[in-house]
Parts: C-alpha cells; sequence; structure tokens
C-alpha cells in the first residue's frame, strides 16, 4: 500500500489532468462539456434498474404507479448526474487548489465531497443509493480476502449459506411482523389473525385455497419472474464484438443459464411449503413458524451462490435489524439509545463508502465486482475507466522502462 502510493504520486502526481490524459480540453471546458453526457449516461443507466419492475408488475399497472415510478427513475438519474458531475468537477478542482493529484485526492476525496449531493435525492432514492453502495464495498471487502474474517466467509459457500439463511429469516420476518419496505426476493406471506380458536389443525394462511395450490401458485409465479431476469440477464451480457448478427443472437442463446430462475422457485418453495407444514402442525407457534420457514428457505442460495447476492443480503439484514430495534424500542427511556437513534448512520456513512468504493475502482480494480464497475461507470459516463486505463498505462509504462 504504502510503496504503491509512493510510486504514485512519483508517476503521476506532477501531471496535469491533460498531462494525464484524462481529458484533453481545459478543466472547465471538460465539466461544462461533460454535463449532458452524464445526464445521458445515468438516464441509460437507470432504465433496467427502475422501469424493468414495470414489467413483472404489468398486470396490476395503473395510472397513479406508472407516474411514481417515472419520477423515481427521473430523481434516480438526475440525482446520480449530480454526484457524477459534482465528483468530476472536484477532480479537476482539487487538483488545481493542491497544484498536484495526491494518493487520496486524486478520486477518494473528489467521490466523498461530491458524494454528498446524493442527500437532493428523497428518501427512497437515497436508500437506494446506500443500498448499492454498500452492497458493493461490502462484496469489495470479501474480494480482498485481507483479514481472517473475509477469507474464511469468500472461501466457504456453505457458511455464506448459513449466514444467507440468517439474514433470510430476519429480513423476512422483519416484513412479515413489522411491515418493513425494502426490495427483497420474496414477498413475505400474509400475517395470520390472532383467532382465539386453536383447535383446528389446519392451515390458517390462505383460508380458501388447499396448501398444495398455495404452493402451486407461489412455484408458478416466481418460476416465470426468475425466468424473466434470466432471459433478460442473458440478453444483456456482452458478448464478442467480432460475431455477425446471426452468431449475437446464438451467443446470447448460449449465455442464457437458470440462475434466478432456480434461486427464486426454490425459496418460495422451501418458504411456502414449511411454513404450511409448520402452520398445520403447531398452529399456536406463529411467529416461530415463520422465522424457522424463512430460515430454512434462506437454503436456496446454496443452488446459486453469489458474492453479489450475499452481500446483498448482508446490507438488507443490517438495515432490517436496526429498524427493528428502533420499532422495539420506540418509547424508551435510555437517553443513549434515544441519542443513537437519532443519528443517521447511513447518510454518515455513504460518502465515505463511495469515496472508498471509487478509489478501488480507479486504482486497485482487481478488487472489484463487474457490478461495483457496471454502477460506477454508469453514474459516471465511464469516467473511473478512463482514469484506471490511463493511470495503468502510465504505471506500466514507467515499469517497462525500469527493467
Ligand atoms: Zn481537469
Ligand atoms: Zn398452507
Amino acid at each position: 500500500m504504502t510503496r504503491f502510493s509512493k510510486i504514485f504520486v512519483e508517476l503521476i502526481g506532477a501531471r496535469t489532468c491533460q498531462e494525464l490524459a484524462i481529458h484533453p480540453e481545459s478543466c472547465f471546458v471538460h465539466c461544462l462539456k461533460d454535463i449532458p453526457l452524464y445526464l445521458l449516461s445515468n438516464f441509460k443507466y437507470f432504465v433496467p434498474i427502475c422501469l424493468l419492475p414495470l414489467l413483472i408488475k404489468l398486470r396490476s399497472l395503473n395510472k397513479n404507479k406508472l407516474r411514481h415510478t417515472f419520477k423515481y427513475y427521473a430523481e434516480c438519474s438526475l440525482v446520480g448526474a449530480a454526484c457524477g458531475c459534482g465528483i468530476n468537477a472536484l477532480i479537476c478542482f482539487l487538483r488545481y487548489i493542491f497544484g498536484h493529484f495526491g494518493y487520496t485526492t486524486i478520486v477518494y476525496w473528489p467521490s466523498v465531497i461530491g458524494g454528498c449531493l446524493y442527500n437532493l435525492g428523497s428518501e427512497r432514492v437515497k436508500t437506494f443509493f446506500e443500498t448499492s453502495v454498500f452492497q458493493c464495498i461490502t462484496e469489495t471487502f470479501f474480494l480482498k480476502r485481507h483479514n481472517f474474517v473475509s477469507h474464511l466467509i469468500a472461501d466457504s459457500k456453505y457458511l455464506q449459506t448459513y449466514i444467507f439463511m440468517i439474514c433470510s429469516a430476519l429480513i423476512l420476518q422483519g416484513k412479515y411482523l413489522y411491515g418493513l419496505k425494502g426490495f427483497w426476493f420474496l414477498q413475505p406471506n400474509p400475517k395470520i389473525p390472532e383467532v382465539e380458536n386453536t383447535e383446528h389443525t389446519t392451515c390458517q394462511l390462505h383460508p380458501k385455497i388447499s396448501c398444495q395450490r398455495y404452493l402451486g401458485h407461489g412455484m408458478r409465479k416466481y418460476f416465470f419472474l426468475g425466468l424473466t431476469l434470466d432471459v433478460i440477464k442473458a440478453m444483456l451480457s456482452r458478448i464478442s464484438k467480432t460475431d455477425s448478427a446471426k452468431f449475437k443472437i446464438l451467443s446470447k442463446i448460449k449465455n442464457f443459464r437458470i440462475r434466478s430462475t432456480a434461486l427464486l422457485t426454490t425459496y418460495i418453495g422451501i418458504y411456502r411449503f414449511t411454513h404450511c407444514y409448520l402452520n398445520r402442525r403447531f398452529p399456536h407457534l406463529k411467529n416461530l413458524n415463520h422465522i424457522i420457514s424463512a430460515f430454512l428457505a434462506g437454503f436456496c442460495y446454496n443452488f446459486y451462490p453469489q458474492l453479489n447476492i450475499f452481500s446483498y443480503a448482508l446490507i438488507q439484514a443490517i438495515f432490517t435489524l436496526w429498524k427493528i430495534v428502533k420499532i422495539e424500542n420506540f418509547d424508551t427511556d435510555n437517553e443513549i439509545f434515544k441519542f443513537l437513534q437519532r443519528i443517521p448512520f447511513a447518510s454518515l456513512l455513504f460518502p465515505f463508502a463511495l469515496g472508498k468504493l471509487v478509489h478501488y475502482v480507479c486504482l486497485k480494480p482487481e478488487y472489484c465486482s463487474p457490478l461495483t464497475f457496471a454502477i460506477t461507470n454508469g453514474v459516471t459516463n465511464n469516467y473511473p475507466n478512463v482514469i484506471k486505463n490511463e493511470l495503468k498505462a502510465i504505471i506500466q509504462k514507467a515499469k517497462a522502462e525500469c527493467k
């Protein structure tokens, strides 16, 4: 780390933006010229993220939902563009202020300061940005394998599955009992109303249909959902540019994998099956039945172990746990806890997490996942890629000259 930062300062420090070739024109012109490009890049990047869910909800779509979705899409794109433009301008500005590029002032501090612009968004948009960045930084933590914990977890699919099961139990229980919001792969089963009569031993989850039909409905719904996601993933997958049109379609078909389909279908299958079974056997233990089925259903992770899914579950579980603790201690008299509740941890940590992420993308790309590249490049019109490639070229050239 220290060696690399020293090499960095020696090779890069004194150069200007133009000498680094990160932009050929003057800094002022560059920042102005990039504003429309950043807007375009963001509006393009957020299309699948914000508008794809519309496809899934096609049947229950109405004017109001459509308006909300487009408002959310525009807001995400504008906030992303604001952060991107801010960071872009700050890279040049800090170079101008300090008179040189420092190891942390090239992208880390510009991203920390520029990242604060995400506060322009609504709560929903802010939560989305926070979740994405925290997910990527968690994934980087595992990819780095720099300590015992990250090593142990990143190398063991079974440990990941076990932790995913705990996360699944926490997140689904949070949704089931407290009605918490936030994206998760499954919708929780409806909460069973409290009925005094505990004589019956039938499943009370779905009074109008049988357990088999309830299970079948769920599996069919999530099978098609997963299939849609897999098809979209195959269509968006990268293929060789030299292929002809006919081969392009063939390569895309070759890239098709039944991953989300397997994950979602087994997830809902285990979840509903165990929940129905436990409800029939132990009708009085409603909450316990739910938490056990949500925990066991998390085993589906074993069919499609992916570090990005794992990191997302971990972040969602931490968010859920904190929300539950806050709800449970709503009228606490403990002054310290009251104070802690008022601290916006996520908002405070977000800029630093973003700074670290952009720093890794530009200077240590080997620790970044494809998702991290997609997010940082999507929001900033490929700028991190340009910086990364230019820095790499300079350092490699210097190394070759030394030899
Ligand atoms: Zn510049
Ligand atoms: Zn049932």
